[in-house]
């Protein structure tokens, strides 16, 4: 019988070790791509852009450089700019908000839910202003944001909804993808990513086909046919070494997927062992959501989150914060006129949460390592009577 492998760390990402599983699969068509020696769009960019729109269940899907630029296209392409009002969560990345701001429109937060981190839709309606043009919902960490009211008020006020499903491929709300619950949607093939590529990449799907030609059009400088520029875009092309090595993982993504989520339920049942529900406040799939796990992000009193992860980090586990510093609190929005307290549940979040390695390759004995380690610091530093007569 093997000795049982005892980890001595444990990395926030590990994506040697998802290589490792595909490497013979991408090598070859790598070098396809070296022989052919066509690196900008393509046949593979244009395969990827089929697949992803039919992964989706999208009618349209468009490659581009980031999903910054996935965020920033469908906004230059309903002509967004000065005096307009995109309305967003300030809990996300800074690129849902940075990508409004660039268009020259107002970014106009709204809280977000305590339990799920997405966007609050009951708070939504009292955000919107003549100038309201559009909504970015985020579907954070994994999950789809609360699309049917969001959707209602959309159609109500006839705004945009842009999704941001950069951390949520292959999520669903009420059976349906991410991609096709709003008018449009920004992916990413950032390597941190669900679908991650060698560098940087992004994708825009939509059903609409006049928004997808624009789209299109707009990557590349506003230039329909070459040489003839219409209006003036971005140069947002996609790679095709980056196309031909996301179409191999896209074939596994599913897979993937259904391995994050048993690495989810593992967690929950750890921390139940060990006796920590009610000190970890551990993330939810709401009824109706399919939940992909980018992240798995848990919540520890404010007082103590540094600290544990010093330990973390002192023990070799990689932990991560998302997002120390909530948007509206950011200094390149100083203007914007936010002050602390302006979105209590996001600014709570910042200081709560933390969020734990998560792979498919993640295996028990490093989640037990990363679990008993938050347990050993719980029960010395902050909680000592809750664990006496609790076994490690
Ligand atoms: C990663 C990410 C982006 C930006 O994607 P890039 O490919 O890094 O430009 C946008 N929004 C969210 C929520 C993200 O996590």
């Amino acid at each position: 019988m093997a000795v049982p492998y005892e980890p001595t760390g444990v990395p926030a990402l590990n994506l040697r070790a998802q290589y490792r599983t595909i490497r013979d699969e991408i090598e070859p068509v790598v070098r396809e791509v070296l022989e052919t020696q066509g690196f900008v769009m393509g046949p593979e960019v244009s395969s990827l852009e089929s697949e992803i729109a039919e992964y989706c269940g999208a009618a349209h899907a468009v490659g581009c450089a980031s999903g910054t630029d996935a965020l920033l296209l469908p906004l230059m392409a309903i002509d967004l700019g000065a005096g307009d009002e995109v309305i967003t969560s300030p809990y996300t990345f800074f690129a849902t908000g940075g990508s409004i701001w660039r268009t020259g429109a107002r970014p106009v937060f709204v809280d977000i839910e305590p339990d799920t981190f997405n966007i609050d839709p009951a708070k939504i309606e009292a955000a919107i202003t003549p100038r309201t043009k559009a909504i970015i919902p985020v579907h954070l960490y994994g999950q789809a944001a609360d699309m049917n009211p969001i959707r209602e008020i959309a159609e109500r006020h006839n705004l945009m909804v842009l999704e941001d499903a950069a951390q949520a491929i292959g999520a669903a709300y009420e059976g349906r993808r991410t991609g096709t619950l709003g008018t449009v949607a920004a992916f990413s093939f950032y390597p941190s990513k669900n679908l991650g590529g060698f560098g940087d990449g992004g994708m825009v799907a939509t059903d609409d086909p006049v928004l997808a030609r624009r789209i299109a059009r707009l990557r590349v400088h506003g230039m329909e046919p070459k040489y003839h520029h219409h209006e003036v875009g971005l140069n947002s092309r996609l790679d095709a070494l980056q196309a031909a090595v996301l179409r191999v993982k896209l074939r596994h993504l599913d897979e993937w997927t259904t391995a994050r989520r048993e690495v989810a339920d593992r967690y929950r049942s750890l921390f139940a062992a060990h006796g920590l529900e009610e000190m970890v406040g551990l993330p939810i799939e709401r009824p109706g959501n399919y939940h992909v796990y980018n992240q798995f992000v848990v919540r520890v009193p404010a007082t103590i989150r540094d600290e544990m992860r010093q330990r973390m980090s002192d023990r070799k586990i990689g932990t991560e914060i998302y997002y120390p510093i909530p948007l509206h609190l950011q200094p390149c929005f100083a203007s914007l006129g936010h002050k602390h307290g302006d979105f209590p549940q996001t600014e709570a979040a910042a200081r709560e949460t933390i969020a734990l390695p998560i792979y498919p390759e993640l295996t028990e004995s490093e989640q037990r390592l990363v679990v008993g380690t938050m347990q050993q610091f719980l029960h010395e530093r902050a909680y000592p009577s809750l664990f006496s007569d609790r076994a490690a």
